[in-house]
């Protein structure tokens, strides 16, 4: 007997991975929580039915996700993740010796249990000396911070249940209000390509584009993502991501990275005519 996982990406179109087992089911305050393993994507980190990580593409996520903004700002010192408790985001910001400090703040414990249980490598890091995690809502966390993070990273679900509140005007100014004068947001701002995805792209795009003075958004592919073509924010309060690029202080680094280079850096933020069109004011 054929098992399968199906997510359905629209009401139009399903993803299909082949499944060999599932290997765990748990039900949070706040959502349910499964993995399974697939043959072609190995584990896979399912929350209430969408696809968060698996282990074969989440290097593309995770290392966009951090390296950009270390490439534009590569002192970066105190780092903070919203979401993310799978821990992949925490991963690779651990692998920049200058941060001194990463705060995680996910609201689901059973989503960081499950990952240290399961996914071993996305999750290695969640013990690293400089990484303290808290279990809360990072919208209620980041509200009394002031000029503290040069890094936030809000690594989030999709704009629906616990996430919600992570899309909104009044999160975005809580956190320019948490950043340093350095400070540089990244957030993950879902896809261009179908109509549900793309008009809370366009949604958040345009509330950070009234609070951070350089606001703009860049792609990378992701092969088990609805339509596989992704944007994450990248907004600022002094830094360009092209004109402040540095090239990459951290040469071992680039070596180590699967899907992150220097030309990516740069062509990640030039967009095709239809997104740009969507992100106009
Ligand atoms: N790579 C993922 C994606 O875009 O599909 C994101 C994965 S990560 C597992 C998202 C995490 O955000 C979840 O574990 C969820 O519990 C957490 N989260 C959702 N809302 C939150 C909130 N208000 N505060 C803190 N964490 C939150």
């Amino acid at each position: 007997m054929e098992l399968w996982f199906t997510e359905n990406q629209t009401e139009n179109v399903k993803f299909s991975m082949k499944v060999k087992g599932h290997v765990f089911s748990g039900k949070s305050d706040f959502q349910k929580i499964d993995i399974i393993d697939t043959y072609e994507f190995g584990r896979v980190l399912v929350i209430d039915g969408w696809t968060m990580v698996t282990e074969k593409d989440e290097f593309i996520y995770h290392e966009m996700i951090t390296h950009v903004a270390l490439g534009v700002n590569p002192n970066i010192k105190r780092a903070l993740v919203i979401g993310g408790g799978d821990g992949g985001t925490v991963r690779e910001l651990t692998g920049f010796p200058t941060i001194e400090e990463i705060h995680m703040v996910e609201i689901d414990p059973v989503v960081v249990q499950a990952s240290k249980d399961y996914l071993s490598y996305t999750s290695c890091k969640l013990n690293d000396p400089r990484v303290t995690v808290y279990y809360e809502d990072g919208i209620k966390y980041i509200k009394d911070k002031e000029n503290y993070y040069d890094l936030i990273i809000v690594d989030s679900t999709d704009p629906i249940g616990p996430g919600e509140g992570l899309f909104s005007e009044a999160f975005y100014n809580d956190c320019y209000k948490a950043l340093t004068e350095e400070g540089i947001m990244v957030n993950q701002c879902e896809s261009p390509y179908y109509p549900n995805n793309a008009r809370e792209m366009k949604r958040a795009y345009n509330k950070i584009g009234k609070i951070f003075p350089i606001c703009k958004a860049y792609q990378y592919n992701m092969p088990t993502y609805a339509s596989g073509h992704w944007l994450f924010g990248f907004a600022s309060k002094k830094y360009d991501p092209i004109n402040d690029f540095k090239g990459f202080k951290f040469k071992e680094k680039l070596e180590n990275t699967k899907y992150y280079n220097e030309e990516i850096h740069k062509g990640a933020f030039a967009l095709p005519n239809y997104v740009l069109k969507q992100l106009e004011k």
